[in-house]
């Protein structure tokens, strides 16, 4: 008998209109059978979230291609929890995020919806994939689509061990002119925000966090550096965070009630 197709759960933080997502589904449709569930708006720098105190909706809803996919009115993470917790009835054995519009390099994971989508599947031990492409601009996510699709195959078949997840980031390069893949570190991240005060039609001030795109330190061996030189970027995260390096030194703060 032959064995079933590999069941993949593709889900984004863009929405389920996204250009990135019908890209990512159609390179992952070559890989295994695709479900899609993903939030009915844009959930970008979401984090990770898990709804609640409000109930979860799931729609049937109709794509530009005219399939039908799911869309939740959860987080990212909500609609890869709905999915694993059984709202699909297929086991999932692997769930792809994104393409997302726009990079999650170093210190992005931990406010990205894309790559808190994978958490969350890691969380619930099944291997998971995160996919941005690094432009804010007019973009073409096949081959970013494509890569990740190449991906989700050898993960499939190799496995990743658990509370582990692959984030990838690809440059906005047509493929003949990407440099290469590169295995790489989370590097640093350089944040530009700014504190936009206004005043609302009430007298009373408002705030938005504005400010350029952050830029990221080019060293090489990170992530930042090898987007900037135009590799496919491949960073293993974990979800221990713990400063394993400090634990000595927090230890001899000899800390008593
Ligand atoms: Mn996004």
């Amino acid at each position: 008998m032959p064995s079933p197709e590999p069941h993949i759960l593709v889900t984004n933080d863009d929405g389920i209109r996204a250009p990135g997502l019908l890209a990512l589904r159609d390179a992952c449709a070559e890989v295994g059978d695709v479900t899609i569930l993903a939030p009915n708006h844009n959930w970008s720098a979401s984090g990770h979230v898990k709804t609640m105190h409000k109930p979860l909706r799931v729609s049937k809803v109709t794509l530009a291609d005219g399939t039908s996919a799911l869309s939740t009115t959860g987080a990212p993470s909500d609609a890869v929890a709905l999915a694993l917790l059984g709202l699909v009835d297929r086991p999932i054995d692997l769930v792809v995020s994104g393409v997302n519009h726009g990079a999650n390099l170093g210190h992005d994971v931990t406010y990205s919806g894309t790559v808190t989508a994978a958490m969350e599947a890691a969380i619930s031990k099944v291997p998971a994939i995160a996919v941005s492409l690094n432009t804010r601009e007019q973009a073409d996510f096949e081959v970013a689509a494509r890569f990740a699709a190449s991906l989700a195959q050898q993960t499939l078949e190799r496995g990743l061990p658990e509370g582990v997840l692959l984030n990838v980031n690809v440059p906005p390069l047509p493929a003949d002119e990407i440099a290469g893949v590169r295995v790489t570190r989370m590097g640093l991240r350089i944040y530009r925000d700014e504190l936009i005060q206004r005043v609302d039609p009430r007298g009373k001030p408002y705030y938005w966090i504005g400010g350029p795109a952050p830029t990221g330190v080019e060293e090489e061996g990170t992530d930042i550096w090898a987007v900037a030189n135009g590799y496919i970027s491949v960073t293993p995260i974990q979800l221990d965070l713990t400063a394993h390096n400090l634990l000595p030194a927090v230890h001899e703060w000899e800390l008593k009630l």
